[in-house]
């Protein structure tokens, strides 16, 4: 295989100029093989103090240009993402190490959004309010907040973008986006494509209207401090949420949270148990566990538990494990070393904690420099150990349960509430989890897993999981800012709740 010279080629196709590739200070490394890809400049921290002061700028311009004009240029960037959504989805999966139908997947998701946002940019509804003084009204209407901050993470390194900025773009406002640094080259592609959008859409999009800068944490931080920057959306882990969540309050910013999931799925006695397993499967290994959604903890009916178990065992013991884009496997690599040592320290705690552990040993597909892993199915006493915690790898633990009140209770009890799911067919206890006594998360399905979500949903969760809500529904209005007006039609100034007040 010659992944750098395949990388280069994509690079190229998509539009962006060698030199951003090639003899910067970060080096870029593939997980299909552990090796350098491209080197890429990143931004010194006294560098994004330009950028955003041209976000600012930008931001007096479009503010200014009709919501369905605005939603003009997102529906270019849609139709440019369709003219490349083969290159772009394979190089996620060089980049990210997903498998080629994740990677093109992610792009449609893209693809998608953008769709949902031309039809938002015709519909930033306000509402009209009665008064209770004579010949007033009450209307409520919907603003451009400003410059949204975009932070994003590794395992989604184009979708998360776009869920925001296609959003933010119909809502008014400029973007600048700090990528993760383990996977600059997609945002690098991303931003090709959308200047290429900006050139057919015209005069009326103003320089700096969309800005990509890389670099670590640090560098996204200075965004986080950053008054000109209203809104910041950080995707992640709960440590990153917890730092940016407080210091985007201290300013009085707002911040859309999209953090660590801990999702469960419980089987109950009338779960189709085919379609479950095959639910299961994805939503366990799908991405090599690399998703915030990912399926971490499945609670079994003690009626089930055996008949599920046994035959999931055979699945974890055969499901294919190898290179994403020169073979059918559908669990590719790890993103790193970091993530494989994580990996084996919770399956130690969980050891020592009482689990019967099947897999997760470490499969040699492209040497020593890339990280791949046999799934592992854990069989757990209790919700006890690494259970609690998100491991950002395929990790399923399965706890037995007995009834249905117990199920759910171990389901919320864990910090994070991102995603869950119950698998049955008896409406009662389907209805019971979908209750406001049921499950606690943001997402809750019915006979399929917890991951995979599609565009239409509002989509983030509660607790740890950092409360945003992105995408679809009115996530919307966490970019635009609410404006409440009193308007006196009258010839007299009647005061509300009857007050008096004649000079
Ligand atoms: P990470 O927290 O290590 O990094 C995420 C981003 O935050 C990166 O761009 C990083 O540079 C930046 N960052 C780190 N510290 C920062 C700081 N102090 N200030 C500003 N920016 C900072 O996460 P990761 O390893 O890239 O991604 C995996 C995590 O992301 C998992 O926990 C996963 O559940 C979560 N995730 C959540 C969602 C969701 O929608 N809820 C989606 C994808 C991933």
């Amino acid at each position: 295989m010659t992944i750098v010279s395949d990388v280069h080629a994509l690079l190229e196709k998509l539009g962006v100029a060698r030199d951003a590739y090639t003899g910067g200070d970060l080096i870029v490394r593939t997980p299909i093989t552990g090796e350098e890809i491209a080197r890429v400049a990143t931004i010194s921290a006294d560098a994004v103090d330009g950028v955003i002061a041209r976000a600012a700028d930008a931001f007096v311009a479009w503010r200014k240009v009709p919501g369905p004009r605005r939603g003009e240029l997102v529906r270019i960037l849609g139709n440019v993402l369709r003219d490349n959504k083969e290159a772009l989805g394979r190089l996620v999966s060089f980049e990210a190490g997903k498998v080629l139908s994740e990677g093109l997947g992610e792009v449609q998701e893209m693809i998608d959004i953008c769709d949902f946002a031309v039809g938002l940019s015709r519909q930033l509804y306000g509402l009209t309010i009665q008064s209770e003084r004579p010949d007033h009204r009450l209307i409520e209407q919907w603003h451009p907040a400003g410059v949204v901050g975009i932070i994003s993470a590794f395992n989604f390194p184009v979708a998360v973008w776009s869920w925001n900025a296609a959003l933010a773009l119909v809502c008014g406002d400029p973007c600048i986006w700090k990528p993760s640094e383990k996977t600059p080259l997609t945002a690098l592609a991303t931003h090709a494509l959308f200047d290429e959008a900006v050139r057919q859409f015209g005069a009326d999009a103003p320089a700096g209207l969309s800005a990509l800068i890389i670099g670590d944490g640090a560098i996204g931080q200075r965004l986080v401090d950053d008054r000109r920057v209203p809104v910041i959306s950080a995707t992640g882990s709960t440590r990153m949420g917890r730092i940016v969540g407080e210091r985007v309050a201290r300013r009085f910013g707002r911040s859309i949270l999209e953090l660590g999931g801990n999702n469960a799925s419980i089987v109950t006695p009338s779960a189709d148990l085919d379609l479950t397993l095959r639910a299961v499967a994805f939503g366990a290994m799908g991405t090599a566990g690399q998703r915030c959604t990912t399926l971490r903890r499945l609670i079994v009916h003690e009626s089930v538990y055996d008949a599920l178990i046994g035959k999931l065992k055979q699945v974890y013991a055969n499901i294919s494990v190898g290179c994403p884009v020169s073979s059918d496997a559908l669990v590719g690599p790890l993103i790193d070393e970091a993530a494989f040592t994580a990996m084996q320290d919770s399956l130690k705690a969980a050891t020592a904690a009482g689990g019967a552990v099947h897999g997760g040993t470490r499969v040699d597909v492209n040497g020593t420099g890339s990280f791949y892993v046999r799934p592992a199915l854990v069989e757990m006493p209790a919700q006890t150990g690494p259970v609690v915690e998100e491991t950002f790898a395929p990790i399923l633990y399965v706890l037995k349960y007995t009834d249905l009140d117990q199920a759910i209770a171990l389901q919320n009890d864990v910090p994070q509430g991102l995603s869950s799911s119950i698998f049955g067919t008896n409406l009662l206890e389907v209805e019971q989890f979908l209750s406001a006594a049921g499950s606690d998360c943001g997402i809750a399905n019915v006979n399929i897993g917890p991951s995979g979500a599609e565009i239409g949903g509002a989509f983030g969760g509660e607790k740890e999981t950092g409360g945003g809500r992105e995408s679809g529904s009115d996530a919307w209005r966490a970019y635009m800012r609410r404006q409440t007006n009193t308007i006196n039609y009258g010839r007299t100034l009647p005061l509300a709740q009857g007050v008096k007040f004649d000079v």
